[in-house]
């Protein structure tokens, strides 16, 4: 049987781990600095994360939540320190917005090879207390690495992306892929998204890596979801309810 995780070097210092054999395709990223390293979300949770980042250091490891959603925050069990916006606390602590009932039939919406002992009954989604709450402008510190946190609410309230200045990196989460980008269910807001395209564009990133899909795809993706946002406010279309709009690279579910 195939190892479930997938990781992928995408510097000596920067690794991606994946669930390729899951419809969703998670990434999730390990960040090493010198004293300290950085797991930007941690997927599904049907398998141990913590083992696999134990393979790529020896360092504390602080989590950073790109937003709580079920398939971003699914390992967060295995490890200590977890830090999440201010908006989606309470979705770690108290109440999660969708109920497991829903999670579940998204977990299972595709046949997949999960991995050996998982048992999607008893599947749980992870509620705790965070160690940290992240706010937009934020600096986390790695020892030789600092990374930004970006509040880009749109998708979720709370969403956030991490930045590097120094590489040019850019961990979009589920604010920017190659797929069906959400903004159509009432926690979501397609304005906000917009506007948070906008903020991200701003940066100019080198390298861009989502939370789904295609690892690393063109940054140019940005300036066409930007476009094709702007588009639709002009034409008065930017409102929830009104369906799918298809383009090449991505929809746009509002
Ligand atoms: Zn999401
Ligand atoms: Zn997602």
């Amino acid at each position: 049987m195939k190892d479930w995780f997938t990781i992928e070097e995408i510097d000596s210092n920067t690794f991606a781990i994946s669930e390729y054999q899951h419809w969703e395709q998670t990434h999730c990223y390990l960040l090493n600095g010198e004293t300290s390293s950085l797991l930007i979300d941690t997927g599904l949770g049907v398998a141990n994360m913590k083992e696999i980042v134990a393979s790529l250091t020896k360092n504390p490891i602080q989590v950073v939540t790109t937003h709580v959603h079920w398939d971003h925050i699914g390992g967060h069990r295995y490890f200590q320190n977890i830090a999440v916006h201010k908006e989606e606390e309470s979705w770690l602590t108290e109440k999660f917005p969708v109920p497991l009932a829903g999670v579940k039939s998204n977990l299972l919406h595709k046949p997949c090879d999960f991995p050996v002992g998982f048992d999607s009954e008893q599947y749980e989604i992870f509620q705790g207390q965070p160690s940290r709450i992240l706010a937009d402008g934020d600096m986390i510190h790695l020892g030789s690495r600092l990374i930004k946190v970006i509040h880009t609410p749109g998708h979720s309230p709370g969403h956030l992306c991490f930045y590097e200045a120094e590489t040019g990196y850019l961990f979009t989460g589920d604010l920017v892929y190659t797929g069906k980008l959400d903004a159509f269910y009432p926690t979501t807001n397609p304005v906000d998204f917009m506007h948070s395209i906008k903020k991200i564009k701003a940066l100019h990133p080198q390298k861009i890596f989502p939370g789904h899909f295609e690892l690393s795809p063109d940054p140019a993706i940005i300036e066409a979801i930007d476009q094709a946002f702007t588009e639709l406010a002009t034409q008065n279309k930017l409102k929830q309810g009104n369906g799918i709009f298809k383009y090449e690279q991505f929809s746009l579910h509002l």
